[in-house]
């Protein structure tokens, strides 16, 4: 993994006068063994959730297409990106159409996770990471394993078989469609739902008009 100074990546591809994404800054690094852990559902291009984990004052991400799993079967990719901010990480909202991650982003999980053995940066470094994860949705202990020599950024993300392992789970996503282009239109029912009222305010004053 390269590493990223700061915040620059993330800061380099958004106009923040045009998203609606915190800007943000490096936090302190928190004590403690306690982190923040996010997972974001993105109607982007194609459908995907972003795994985020708080280390060194900033929010480490990953893209995972298929989404997180409590089945211990699934191993998904997950593609590390640029870090975030802190801020992230309660962020929800629409990013417009011609910005970077276009879409709407929704929190699909939220809660704190631990690092099993060393402090994450050095799990990362190591290429293998071992958490247990304290979320509303995932629970329990999770792995993320580096794939060497099939591009830098790639991880496989896999739940470990503990009392919380779901060999029937579904993920379920919060939002019900998947890509961008898919989503519902949400301008054109509005500008519907006006004309439509107009109507009926028209036809109430005609009523009243014959009822003279
Ligand atoms: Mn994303």
């Amino acid at each position: 993994m390269k590493k990223t100074r700061a915040l620059s990546v993330y800061h380099k591809k958004r106009h923040f006068t045009k998203t609606p994404e915190p800007q943000g800054a490096v936090r302190s690094s928190t004590n403690g063994s306690l982190h923040r852990f996010v997972i974001h559902e993105h109607h982007a291009t194609r459908l995907h959730f972003d795994l985020r984990l708080e280390a060194e004052g900033v929010l480490k991400s990953w893209a995972v297409p298929k989404g997180p799993s409590m089945n211990p079967n699934d191993k998904h990719l997950a593609v590390m990106v640029e870090d975030h901010p802190i801020e992230y990480g309660s962020f929800e909202g629409t990013i417009p159409e011609g910005q970077y991650g276009a879409g709407e982003v929704r929190i699909w999980d939220k809660g704190t996770y631990e690092a099993i053995g060393d402090p994450l940066p050095e799990q990362i470094k190591a290429g293998k990471i071992t958490i247990i994860v304290h979320g509303k949705k995932l629970k329990g202990e999770f792995h993320m394993v580096e794939m060497k020599g099939r591009g830098e950024n790639n991880w496989l993300l896999f739940k470990h078989r503990d009392e919380y392992a779901d060999d029937n789970w579904e993920l379920s996503p919060i939002l019900h469609y998947g890509s961008r282009a898919q989503a519902p239109k949400a301008k054109k029912k509005d500008e519907a739902g006006k004309h439509a009222l107009e109507r009926l305010v028209q036809q109430s004053k005609k009523r009243a008009k014959t009822r003279g």
